[in-house]
């Protein structure tokens, strides 16, 4: 057998194992989805094992309770009998690192539950941006027959804007007593929610929250003014039972969409990828050409638009 035959032979097992719902090829596939060739074929691969999973994202920030409600949450779908996995976006940071190693304890759990697969990702050091990173884990926790994916991120940043491309549902989590009147509506996170949740209900003004993230809403359009707000106590447990019918609910009116959802994720991705790659080509690779055209545009001869026309252009033609 030749090399590259012994090599589909292996990933044509491996997929099955995943497909089968091992738990171990979960993992190794995970590891193996964005590694050059291999990946590439794997990929492939497991693309006709996907479309059966929801996939729910939380997001808010950092100390609103994500990743109680989370394990709340985890604990809710599988009294349901729902198979999960979570997909927790780890900022590898040192300031955060406690944070971090908290969240890990927090769903420690659920360890020894083959239903319930936690993996952290990364958000620094991956080639192709954490969206991407994302977008591959989850098609590998769906192919593997896992019901629902979680996809949590800390809340800084611009993942949430990420989140919110990536999931069909994006729960976005605010919590009362953190010294902005709501943090979401200060962060535009009220723009992606497909449901808002006030945390901590138990909690002091959380009612007076949850009477402000109204008010916000009543001030939008239609429909975007029918977002579903539920109060929970990730703590307590309280609130978790409805937040999971109402995330149920919006899952089986996008459902229908899911191969659109995918392709519009899809363009989405290779539409950041063409902005940072294009962002990396003006700034490194300067040439006589583009130098006039800044100092051009710096004196205000032409638009900055202008110039990033003719800059685009002039990329195109060297590729
Ligand atoms: P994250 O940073 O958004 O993931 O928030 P954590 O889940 O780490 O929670 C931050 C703090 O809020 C922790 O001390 C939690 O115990 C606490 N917390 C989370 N949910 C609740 C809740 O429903 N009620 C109360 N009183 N505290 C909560």
């Amino acid at each position: 057998m030749t090399e590259e035959i012994k090599l589909s032979a292996r990933l044509d097992a491996l997929v099955r194992e995943l497909g089968a719902g091992n738990v171990a090829a979960l993992s190794r596939c995970i590891t193996l989805v964005e590694d050059g060739e291999v990946g590439s074929a794997l990929r492939r691969a497991i693309l006709p094992l996907t479309g059966g999973a929801g996939i729910v994202g939380f997001t808010g920030a950092p100390g609103v309770g994500k990743s109680t409600l989370v394990d709340a949450y985890i604990a809710e779908l599988r009294r349901a009998g729902l198979s999960v996995a979570v997909a927790a976006v780890d900022p590898s940071s040192p300031i955060s690192g406690g944070a971090v190693l908290g969240d890990r304890i927090r769903m420690h759990r659920h360890t020894g539950d083959a239903g319930v697969f936690i993996r952290s990702i990364a958000s620094r050091g991956h080639l192709g941006g954490v969206s991407e990173s994302i977008h591959w884990t989850i098609d590998v926790m769906d192919a593997a027959g896992r019901d629902v994916i979680i996809v949590e991120t800390v809340g800084t940043g611009q993942s949430e804007v990420e989140i919110a491309e990536i999931a069909d549902v994006c729960v976005v989590v605010n919590a009362p007593g953190l010294g902005d009147d709501v943090q979401a509506i200060k962060a535009g996170l009220l723009e992606i929610a497909d449901v808002l949740v006030v945390n901590k209900a138990d909690m002091p003004l959380a009612n007076l929250a949850a009477k402000q993230l109204k008010g916000m809403l009543k001030l939008r359009e239609k429909p975007r003014q029918d977002v579903p707000l539920v109060t929970t106590s990730a703590t307590r447990g309280e609130g978790v039972a409805e937040m999971h019918s109402v995330i149920m609910a919006r899952m089986a009116v996008v459902r229908g969409n899911r191969a659109e959802m995918r392709e519009r994720r899809m363009r989405r991705l290779i539409a950041q990828a063409v902005g940072s790659l294009s962002r990396r080509l003006v700034l490194d690779n300067s040439n006589d050409e583009t130098e006039a055209l800044m100092k051009t545009a710096s004196s205000g001869e032409i638009t900055i638009d202008e110039a990033a026309r003719k800059i685009l252009n002039r990329i195109a033609s060297d590729y």
